[in-house]
Formats: structure tokens, C-alpha cells, sequence
């Protein structure tokens, strides 16, 4: 069926229908953002704010100060940073304390901590050192650990499990030289062998973070295809692949301008022998598997985003209040004090978006998808702005190194601020990057209609169907569409809620139902060019961030008063958020009926023909 029309040439229709067909196409629970893009607001998902139960809390309080004796005792961040290593005697520590096994059921070895801890433990592990982050990240929320618990057989669960306690690290590999963002161009191939008892490996894959230390990889690789209504069909399979298998080699240690202990590495397989029993899930069914263990795997970066922020607004806080320039302190300053506040507030929003989803993922009849997506994204942006302004804080100190600042003595303060700037620069490109999550986030957002409208576009449906479509979706939309433009009378239980945050909610309410109409409005418009509408839809994403942002930012507010973690100023900040939130938004919304995105095209279109390389003269070439 050709969901994508004439306006896909025939390779991007090609790569649209292999990652049509790897969604995660049942939507069975319940989402926020599902309800959000649909136009409706579910309060009560968000409001009150998910509480950690008290001993699950004291887990992660107790296995966090534990972990923060070992890293600050066993590892300079600095030294890892300076050398391109994490030393082993840590890395031995960590697995001594299970800290590769966090998520494992106790019945193979595991911690079995909660996702909530789980997070928790990576934003305090990201505050401190983004590269150990990573190392137990990529092992855990997209490596063997979370792909067998989510994907294994039993056996496997079994075999390879209990072996992360005793020193197995892992990694996840489907990035390939010629298939970044589009995994369906992956040339690696498993072709079977001995009647198909087991498959040869063969190929390279890129920046498999773990990759240069791993044991075990969760690899993904195109099996033979299978011809699917005349047509051959692509199969990626994922396999279970140890590295000491003859053929397996590591190709390159690569170096980053960050992240500069993490082992990421170009590895090539050579007829790398896999049995049959080694596929997780089935065979065709890996890149279904790849896309929905990082659906729910990249749920660690809003934490590790969280944590790391929060290291960034510290700093400038003690800096900013002591450092004086021109009679007083800079943070007094408004420009600096603008910074701060904003800062502030963006902390507040990434921390409840964090907590939310994160909480959200324990519960068994949540689907996070699109919230996790939405975190990432989110969060990494929002990360990248906070590291930039705090080192623009700090003036000169922030872009000189930690081992400088120290070196040069005089009672300079070591903070690493130029480290965690090259650290944060890569999240909002791995596990997804930005442009990626607008066009997944979109997909899902639209889930519904599309379902609606598919056999209007589907040159198989013959005219009767699509009559009955049309007889269908005339009843089901003459239900839908006039309730958006209904006026917004409340929203439901406001208890706890600061009065000067109830108005954010129910604005909050009143534009999600201007953004289903966009939404709606843009489908109608463009069809199924809408997915080339890239920045129309982005503003859509991004006003629904927002909102969903707005909402759990005033119940996250609301909660925190209550518990007497913090006074009213916590209210005040909030409010600062929604409001700085809201500008956002109205821009948005303003830009959806005005923006110069076919200008933009038009040049973009010179600027790729060379038409302005006359400008990039006298440089160095
Ligand atoms: C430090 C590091 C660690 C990594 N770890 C892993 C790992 O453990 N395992 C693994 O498999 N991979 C890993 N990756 C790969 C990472 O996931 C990819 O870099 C990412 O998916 C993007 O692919 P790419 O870099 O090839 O960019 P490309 O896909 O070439 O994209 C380049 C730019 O074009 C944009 N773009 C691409 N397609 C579109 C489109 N259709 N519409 C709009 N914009 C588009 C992208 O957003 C990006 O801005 C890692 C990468 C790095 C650098």
C-alpha cells in the first residue's frame, strides 16, 4: 500500500516504508501527549504529581550516596576526560555494586530497581561525569540488558543476564557509515549458513558507543528478503553477538570533541559466525526491536540532561553571586540575572518533564513513547542553552579548563564548565537526533487521523471503501472537531495547585485544542506532503512540548509545596517558566500563518546549487 503519494521520490518512499513498517503501530494505553495532540488535556494523568513510594525512594537515596562515594573516591572526571579513560579499578567498583544491573530482575542477578531509580541514578552519575554516564547508559537502556528484558527469549534472558554482574559490557549497534538517521540503508548483512542453523555476519557499524570494551552487542543486520505481495521486502534482524567471535574486529577508537572516556568505535565483522539462536524477537523484526527499545531507551537522556543542568545552574549560582564586576555582583546585573532566572526555570521544566515520564514508564498501563521523545528532545536542547549561558557566566574561567583554573592557582574555583558544554553537544544528536524526534513525535501525533484517512490515499482501496471511509470519518470528525472550539470552562482538580498557576493550566487546556486544530487543519491542507512541511510541523511539536512542559511544570510546583521541599518562590518560578512558555508559543502559533519557510526553501535550494559561493571567498579552503 502507498501511504506516502507522488511527492516521495522512490529511494525516501523506500527508507519511509521500512520505517513505516518497524513502528510500534498498537496504541492500547494510556499517553499525555497522545491525548494533547488529539486535543484533548488529561489533567488527571499529570495532576497530582507521581510520588515515589517511600522505601523505593530509599533505595535509590541509599544505592546514590553509594555510588557518589565510589565515583568521587575511584574516578576524576577530569582525568577521564584528560586521558580518554575511565580507570578499570572503577569500572570494577561499579560492577561490584551492580551498577550494570540496575533494571535486571533479582532472578538473574539483578538489582531490580525501579525506572524511577534507574534515572535517578543516571542524573546523579551525568552530574558528575557525562562519560561514565554514558558508559552505563548505552549498556543499559538500549544494550543487552533492556533489549533481552524487554525482547528475549527465557534462555537467553538466562544465559547472557547473570553475566552483566560478572563483568559483561555491552552495547547496541545500528548506525552504519551510509545509515545514520535512516536505518534502512544498513548494508550489514547475516546471511544464513548450514541450512540456516546460523548466519555470517558481515559489514561495519559506526559509533557504537561500548563497542572498543564490549563483550556482548546487540547488532542489527539485514537478513534475506522476503517477497511480500510481489514485492521484496527488507528484513533487519537483530542478533546477539559476542566479540570475541574470530572475524570480530574493533576498526577505530573514535575521538570526539566530548564524551572523551566513552570507548566508541567503528567495529567490522568478517564472517563473524552467529547461531540462529542468538536473534532476538525474529527474524525481520529487528529494526521494530531497535526502534522501540530506543522509544523507551532514550528515556535516560532527559535524566542525565536533568542532572547535568542542574551541576551548570550551581555554578553559576555561587559564581554569579560572589564574582563582582562594575559595584556589585554580576548576578545582579540584568543581563546575568536574566540568565539565571531563565535558567532556573528551565531546570524546573526539565526536572518535572524527567519525573513525569519517568514515573510514568513504572506504570504498567502508560505508553511513553511520545513522551520520551518529547523529554529528549526537550531536555537535550534545553541542557545545551543552560551549559552555554552558564559558561557565558563564568567569562573567561568558563572556557578555560578545570586542570587550568586549579594550575593557576590563587583560590580559582575548578568548575568544568568548556568539559560539560563539548559533553551536552551530542545529545541532541544520538539515540535520535532533534529533526528526527519533530518527525517521529509527528507520526504518532497524527496516529489517529492517519488511521482515518489511510484508505483515502491507498490506490488498492477500491471506491466503495473509500465511500464508507469517508461516511465514517464525516461521523466520527462531526463528533470531534466542533468540541476544539468549545470554550474552556476547567480543567478538574486543581487542589494544591498555586493560584498563580491555575490560569497556566487551563491556558494550557485552551491551546491544546488550537493545536489539534492546526494539526488537523495542516493534514487536510497538505496530505500526505505534510511530512515534507518540516518546519510547519516542527512548530507544532514544539508548541505541544511546551504545553506538555506548562502542565507537569505547574503539578510538579504544586507538589513540591505541599511536601515542604520548597516554599512559594517555587511557585513564583513556575509561573516565570509558563510565562516565558507562553511567549513561545504565541510566537509559534503566529509563525504557522506567517513564516518565510518557502523563502527559506528558495535560497536553501541556491545556497545547495552553489549560487553563493562567490561569499566564500578569501578564507582558507
Ligand atoms: C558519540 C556518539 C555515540 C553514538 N552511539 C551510538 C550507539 O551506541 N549505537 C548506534 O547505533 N549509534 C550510535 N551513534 C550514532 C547516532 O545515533 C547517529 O549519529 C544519529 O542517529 C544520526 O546519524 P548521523 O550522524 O549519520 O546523521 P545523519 O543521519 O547523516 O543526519 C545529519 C543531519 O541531517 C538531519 N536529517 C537526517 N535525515 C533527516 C530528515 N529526514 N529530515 C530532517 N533532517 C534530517 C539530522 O537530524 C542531522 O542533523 C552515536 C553517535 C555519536 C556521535
Amino acid at each position: 500500500m502507498d501511504m506516502f503519494g507522488k511527492k516521495f521520490g522512490n529511494e525516501e518512499r523506500a527508507s519511509l516504508e521500512v520505517a513505516e513498517g518497524s513502528r510500534q503501530t498498537e496504541w492500547k494505553k494510556t499517553s499525555f501527549l497522545r491525548g494533547l495532540f488529539d486535543g484533548r488535556f488529561s489533567w488527571s494523568l499529570v495532576h497530582p504529581f507521581p510520588e515515589q513510594a517511600p522505601e523505593d525512594k530509599k533505595t535509590g537515596d541509599d544505592y546514590i550516596a553509594r555510588i557518589g562515594k565510589l565515583l568521587k573516591d575511584k574516578l576524576d572526571p577530569e582525568e577521564v576526560d584528560m586521558t580518554g579513560s575511565i580507570p578499570d579499578a572503577a569500572i570494577k567498583e561499579l560492577f561490584a555494586m551492580g551498577a550494570f544491573a540496575l533494571k535486571i530482575p533479582e532472578q538473574y542477578g539483578g538489582l531490580a530497581m525501579s525506572k524511577v531509580n534507574y534515572g535517578r541514578i543516571l542524573h546523579y552519575v551525568a552530574s558528575y561525569c557525562a562519560s561514565t554516564a554514558a558508559l552505563l547508559s548505552a549498556h543499559q537502556s538500549i544494550g543487552v540488558p533492556q533489549t533481552l528484558l524487554d525482547f528475549g527469549t527465557e534462555e537467553q534472558k538466562q544465559k547472557y543476564l547473570p553475566r552483566v554482574r560478572q563483568g559483561t559490557i555491552s552495547g547496541f549497534a545500528l548506525t552504519e557509515p551510509g545509515a545514520g538517521s535512516d536505518p534502512s540503508q544498513m548494508t550489514t548483512t547475516a546471511a544464513p549458513v548450514e541450512g540456516g542453523k546460523f548466519f555470517l555476519l558481515n559489514g561495519e557499524k559506526l559509533w557504537c558507543t561500548n563497542g572498543v570494551i564490549a563483550n556482548v552487542l546487540i547488532v542489527m543486520a539485514l537478513t534475506p528478503p522476503k517477497i511480500v505481495n510481489g514485492k521484496e521486502k527488507k528484513q533487519i534482524t537483530a542478533f546477539i553477538v559476542e566479540t570475541d567471535s574470530p572475524g570480530f574486529e574493533v576498526k577505530h577508537r573514535c575521538v570526539f570533541m566530548g564524551l572523551k572516556g566513552a570507548q566508541i568505535g567503528l567495529l567490522k565483522f568478517s564472517n563473524v559466525k552467529v547461531p540462529r539462536e542468538n536473534i532476538v524477537l525474529q527474524e525481520g523484526a529487528g529494526l521494530k526491536l531497535a526502534l522501540t527499545t530506543l522509544n523507551t531507551g532514550r528515556l535516560t537522556m532527559p535524566a542525565c540532561m536533568t542532572g547535568a543542568g542542574k551541576y551548570a545552574l550551581r555554578v553559576s549560582r555561587l559564581w554569579a553571586s560572589k564574582r563582582k564586576q562594575w559595584g556589585s555582583a554580576i548576578g545582579e546585573h540584568e543581563a546575568i540575572a536574566d540568565k539565571l532566572s531563565t535558567m532556573a526555570a528551565s531546570v524546573l521544566a526539565m526536572e518535572a518533564m524527567t519525573w513525569y515520564v519517568t514515573h510514568t514508564a513504572d506504570r504498567p498501563h502508560a505508553d511513553i513513547r511520545l513522551e520520551a521523545a518529547m523529554a529528549k528532545k526537550f531536555c537535550t536542547e534545553t541542557n545545551w542553552n543552560i551549559c552555554n549561558d552558564a559558561l557565558q557566566i563564568r567569562g573567561g574561567r568558563g572556557y578555560e579548563t578545570s586542570r587550568s583554573l586549579r594550575e593557576r592557582g590563587e583560590g580559582e574555583e575548578a568548575y568544568p564548565l568548556e568539559k560539560m558544554l563539548r559533553d551536552a553537544r551530542i545529545n541532541t544528536i544520538l539515540e535520535g537526533t532533534s529533526e528526527i524526534m519533530d518527525l517521529f513525535i509527528t507520526r504518532e501525533a497524527l496516529d489517529t487521523h492517519l488511521g482515518k484517512i489511510k484508505p483515502l490515499f491507498d490506490p488498492h482501496t477500491n471506491i466503495w471503501n473509500k465511500l464508507k471511509t469517508v461516511a465514517g470519518m464525516g461521523l466520527g470528525y462531526a463528533l470531534w472537531y466542533p468540541r476544539l472550539w468549545l470554550p474552556v470552562l476547567g480543567v478538574g482538580n486543581l487542589a494544591g495547585v498555586p493560584p498563580q498557576l491555575k490560569g497556566h493550566v487551563l491556558y494550557a487546556k485552551r491551546k491544546t485544542r488550537q493545536l489539534a486544530r492546526g494539526l488537523f487543519h495542516a493534514l487536510m491542507i497538505y496530505r500526505q506532503a505534510l511530512a515534507k512541511k518540516q518546519s510547519l510541523v516542527s512548530r507544532f511539536v514544539d508548541i505541544g512540548a511546551d504545553l506538555f512542559a506548562i502542565s507537569v511544570v505547574c503539578s510538579y510546583a504544586a507538589a513540591q509545596i505541599k511536601k515542604g521541599v520548597s516554599g512559594s518562590e517555587t511557585a513564583d518560578l513556575a509561573d516565570l517558566f509558563c510565562r516565558i512558555a507562553r511567549s513561545r508559543i504565541a510566537r509559534r502559533f503566529g509563525e504557522v500563518r506567517r513564516n518565510q519557510d518557502a523563502l527559506k526553501k528558495e535560497v536553501s535550494r541556491n545556497v545547495l546549487d552553489g549560487r553563493y559561493e562567490w561569499m566564500e571567498s578569501d578564507i582558507s579552503k
